[in-house]
């Protein structure tokens, strides 16, 4: 044994120690011995509660619950008691306590007392408390601003529908009186409308995302043949190839996850150099909570201070004519990555190609 390790050594450390309140009690839960940290804790001096029952610590409904006795019970029956809540001080203030109750036996297996050891952790409660209601508030707004998203992209649709039934019309029972400017102004009218139909299915998409939550098993081989299968119109005619490894088995939602990767990789066949042809590895390393994915391509590339803004919805880096698209899809797969608990970045230099990587975690 240590020197110092006899008992008035000891008794003295625990007297000493003050962010912990270290008490004994008796049988009956009478307070015994009261250190530093008890009196820094409760705001009571040993003279003040020594012989009183520790009830005295606990809230009025913990007293009419009996959980003092509780523990006490306890204690005796598993050698320890756990609790964490709140007790109350001298002063009638409250603080977050966790508590640990030892029953202590003499050398004959007779029970002499209990221990008590008591932390505040009022502080770590709060900010913890604090974390979580602003949790809630952030979740409860994100689900109002889904459900605006939702019915204004729904409720647009009708009155798009009516402009476009009307043109339609318009085309076909005034054709021959409209003169060429008229037809022309028609024309943009039309696309105009078009593009709005386009945009607003994408926002309604978005707003959708999840929102069946149906988790299965999702084998990733079978679904890039799928989306194969979907791209083959584009990707016969570029002579793309798509090179994947052995991709895993993962836990997710089936449909998003077909999504992500139909918009990773149509965006690659997309934005591609004019005179190459495009080749796009997939592959999927494991990680500690899941998998990450990359998709990486020979195309044109990506400018450094563009890397966030494009997975902004709506945000794209070159005009209509110059390449087709509502700039909505890297959207779409931020969304589907942070639904599997995910991230999703790009990397990329201009003129050599992009790498965007995303992380699926078990869900
Ligand atoms: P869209 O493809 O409809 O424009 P996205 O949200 O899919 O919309 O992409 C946003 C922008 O990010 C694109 O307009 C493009 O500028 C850029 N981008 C996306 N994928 C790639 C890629 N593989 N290579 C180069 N640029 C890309």
């Amino acid at each position: 044994m240590h020197p110092a390790a006899d008992s008035f050594h000891i008794a003295k450390m625990f007297e000493d120690i003050d962010d912990y309140a270290i008490i004994f009690l008796d049988t009956e839960g009478n307070i015994d011995s009261w250190n530093a940290g008890a009196e820094k804790i409760k705001g009571y001096t040993s003279n003040e509660v020594l012989g009183k029952n520790f009830r005295i610590f606990y809230t009025q409904e913990d007293i009419i619950s009996q959980k003092p006795e509780k523990m006490i019970n306890e204690a005796i029956r598993n050698g320890k008691a756990l609790d964490e809540g709140w007790r109350v001080c001298k002063n009638g203030l409250r603080f977050w306590g966790s508590i640990r109750i030892t029953a202590l036996y003499d050398d004959h297996g007779e029970l002499i007392g209990f221990s008590k050891i008591t932390r505040d952790l009022t502080e770590k409660f709060n900010t913890q408390t604090a974390i979580e209601k602003y949790m809630q508030k952030l979740e409860i707004q994100n689900k109002e601003l889904e459900q605006f998203v939702y019915i204004a992209s729904h409720d647009l649709q009708e009155p798009l529908l009516t402009v476009s039934s009307f043109i339609d019309l318009l085309k076909e029972e005034y054709s021959g009186t409209i003169d060429p400017t008229g037809e022309m102004y028609l024309g943009f009218i039309a696309q105009s409308t078009e593009r709005m139909r386009s945009l607003i299915k994408g926002l309604l998409d978005y707003a959708r995302l999840g929102k069946k939550k149906e988790v299965g098993m999702v084998d990733c081989n079978a679904l890039i043949e799928e989306v194969k299968i979907d791209l083959f119109s584009v990707i016969e005619p570029s002579g793309a190839k798509i090179i994947c490894g052995n991709l895993p088995v993962v836990k997710g939602f089936a449909t998003e996850l077909r999504l992500l990767f139909q918009n990773l990789i149509s965006n690659s066949l997309k934005f591609r150099k004019k005179e190459v042809s495009p080749v796009i590895r997939i592959s999927a390393q494991p990680t500690r909570q899941g998998w990450q994915f990359s998709v990486t391509d020979n195309g044109i590339g990506i400018e450094d201070r563009f890397k966030e803004r494009i997975f902004v919805i709506f945000q794209r880096l070159h005009n209509r004519t110059d390449y087709e698209g509502n700039g909505i899809g890297l959207a779409h797969c931020k969304k589907i990555t942070e639904l599997h608990g995910g991230k999703i970045s790009v990397e990329s230099s201009p003129g050599n190609g992009s790498s965007f990587h995303f992380t699926l975690n078990l869900l």
